[in-house]
């Protein structure tokens, strides 16, 4: 796997850590915090999402998963957990949830906030819709992480507490950090990369 030399793939042992399984790449998510050495679980329900110490938002449609998370009556706990300092890394969607500020969602759209970001949703249109490139991310050290972009969102604007991990030639922010909450605008599940998740991980044992 990429980046499995800068990831240790025991950062994980002995966590138990959630994927929002709403909608969206739930299996890429669980299988990377397992090559991580974590205990990796669907969260559907509440009594799920109390019993981990740590959530993965995954990538996938942000409008569907925001609808899912009201009628599964997952919204009000997980606002309150991640208020209370959980620990979360989204993706691409997941990054869409995080965001205090959304531009460009549907009517209707809220995101779950927490992170002090404004993200503009489907923010590279036309061609580049979906792409890949080699992201330099200085905080995760070399090599660059192979950064697949997929009707992605960007970050427009950051707060002043918001650490700006990466940002695209252009200087598009496209994975940000601050506290325990992790956000990329990318998908480094689907391309075996693991220092993201390994970075989160060891967020969630910081926080235990
Ligand atoms: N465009 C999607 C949304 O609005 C995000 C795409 C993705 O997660 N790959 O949620």
């Amino acid at each position: 796997m990429a980046g499995e030399s800068g990831a240790r793939l025991t950062v994980g042992a002995g966590l138990t850590v959630g994927v929002l399984a709403l909608q969206g790449d739930v299996r890429e998510h669980v299988a990377a915090l397992r090559a991580l050495g974590a205990r990796a679980v669907p969260v559907r329900r509440t009594s799920e999402l109390d019993a981990v110490s740590g959530l993965v938002l995954p990538g996938g449609e942000s409008s569907v998963i925001d609808k899912l998370l009201r009628r599964f009556e997952l919204r009000d706990p997980l606002r309150a957990r991640i208020a209370d300092g959980l620990p979360v890394y989204g993706t691409c969607a997941g990054l869409i949830l995080l965001a205090d500020r959304l531009v460009d969602g549907i009517a209707g759209q809220q995101t779950l906030g927490g992170l002090d970001v404004t993200v503009r949703r489907n923010a590279f249109g036309g061609q580049n819709e979906s792409f890949e490139t080699a992201l330099d991310v200085p905080a995760l050290g070399a090599p660059p992480v192979p950064a697949t972009f997929i009707r992605a969102p960007a970050v427009v604007e950051a707060g002043a507490g918001v650490d700006v991990l990466a940002a695209l030639p252009d200087g598009r922010i496209v994975a940000v950090e601050q506290g325990p909450l992790l956000g990329t605008a990318f998908h480094p599940e689907v391309d075996g990369e693991l220092r993201f998740h390994a970075r989160f991980l060891e967020r969630v044992r910081a926080a235990a």
